[in-house]
């Protein structure tokens, strides 16, 4: 049956019936409660849930859509879940009557503050863009040996820093930091140069395995609740003098961007493709079905201030080496255990061709090979007062499902607060 939406959504407006992706929000002054996108609408599930219309599915739907996240709405388990979602679905469609005052339960997506949508417990960033580790690897060790020996035998990873993800809208400072200049001797203590965006997406988990309990792949996908465009913004001068031999440290945790929306995996079905082919065959605990990977294109955008928007690159998540299920296998194969609210991240998304890199670092090859915006100048990373965009789209049951924006300005350096430090 084709799901006709009963109020108007604008062409490629991404939020359609077959997506409604949740949020967070609150109008001036409100209390923070969950909502869910449909063409320029949020529909307030917070209000929608205390009118009764979900009292048959669970009890506690209406206390946890009307709390300050989504974690405990999330641990209600996906039977539940995904009942809510249908439910809205049904009574937002033409043909329904059962909500005959549904008008009252909408406002429109510019007038709300979105906030960030789960408490984020841990925070895991892969690597699993082989092109992107590609790139790096020709950058900073040669061609001959730019993937790593493991990497085709495991999906790479570190656990990143969850206490600065903040949700699109929010601005970050440009930060301070030990950086070793490539011909000096010494480091020095300055502000970062080469500030950087990663394009990625990211997923939310919604179930828990307990500690020393492994999810297989087969498994895995039941463990997602939805996905999030993530921006995981990177000092790269910071970083390569400080990851040796620990890894990324404070390149990395003075901000990563997510946009407000999550999409879940259930509106993200008919968006599966096949996941590339893995040679060498990976081990047993990392086989999957083919038809593990998802089609979403994904842009990236630069805004000067004041300026207009340049699209710089464009990829797909498509490229990824990895698949979710087979990252959520390795990260739980020891018995490590996942929690309600973890935000996993696929690293750096980036296409095969040279358009659709997902970072600075390759799109000007180091700042070798500046990138021209349209009102002429030229950036070789981003600089102060650019606002950087991500976009994403996915087509699934005839329909574009989109991610909505992370978008996030870059604010100047603080004052320097430690010259007075002899
Ligand atoms: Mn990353």
């Amino acid at each position: 049956m084709v799901l006709e939406s009963k109020i108007p959504v604008p062409a490629n407006s991404g939020f359609g019936i077959q997506n409604l992706p949740y949020c967070i929000f609150s109008t001036y002054g409100s209390e923070l409660r969950a909502g869910m996108a449909l063409g320029d609408s949020i529909i307030d599930l917070g209000a929608l849930a205390q009118s009764g219309v979900f009292d048959g599915l669970h009890s506690g739907i209406a206390t946890t859509l009307n709390e300050a996240t989504l974690n405990n709405y999330i641990s209600l388990g996906k039977e539940i879940t995904n009942a809510v979602r249908l439910k809205v679905q049904a009574l937002f469609s033409v043909g329904n009557s059962e909500l005959s005052d549904f008008e009252q339960y909408l406002f429109n997506k510019d007038i709300v503050i979105f906030h960030l949508p789960i408490a984020i417990g841990d925070y895991t960033d892969f690597y699993s863009s082989k092109y992107h580790a590609y790139n790096v690897g020709v950058m900073f060790r040669g061609a001959e040996n730019a993937l790593m020996p493991n990497y085709l035998h495991l999906p790479v990873g570190y656990h990143g820093r969850a206490s600065s993800i903040v949700v699109s809208g929010t601005p970050l400072h440009r930060p301070w930091g030990q950086v070793k200049p490539v011909d000096a001797t010494e480091p020095i203590f300055t502000t970062s140069k080469q500030l950087d965006f990663e394009l990625e997406m990211a997923y939310v988990i919604g179930k828990e395995n307990g500690l020393g309990n492994p999810v297989t792949t087969s498994e895995a996908a039941d463990y997602v609740f939805g996905f999030m465009l993530f921006n995981d913004w990177s000092a790269r001068d910071i970083q390569s003098w400080e990851y040796v031999p620990l890894g990324p440290f404070l390149g990395k945790n003075f901000g990563s961007s997510l946009a407000p929306f999550i999409v879940t995996a259930e509106a993200l079905e008919g968006a599966k493709t096949d996941l590339n082919t893995q040679e060498p065959a990976v081990l047993p605990y990392l086989q999957v079905d083919p038809k593990s990977a998802y089609d979403i294109d994904l842009e990236v955008i630069i805004k000067p201030e004041a300026g207009e928007e340049t699209i710089i690159s464009k990829s797909n998540t498509k490229y990824l080496y990895w698949s979710v299920t087979q990252q959520i296998a390795h990260h739980s194969v020891n018995g490590c255990n996942l929690r309600i609210g973890d935000l996993y991240a696929s690293g750096t998304i980036s296409a095969p061709e040279e358009t659709g890199y997902g970072s600075m670092l390759e799109l000007t090859w180091r700042g070798t090979k500046p990138l021209k915006l349209s009102d002429g100048t030229e950036r070789k990373f981003i600089n102060d007062s650019d606002t950087v965009i991500m976009r994403a789209y996915a087509q699934a049951n005839g329909e574009r499902i989109g991610f909505g924006e992370v978008a996030t300005t870059i604010l100047p350096a603080i004052a320097n607060k430690w010259e007075k430090i002899k």
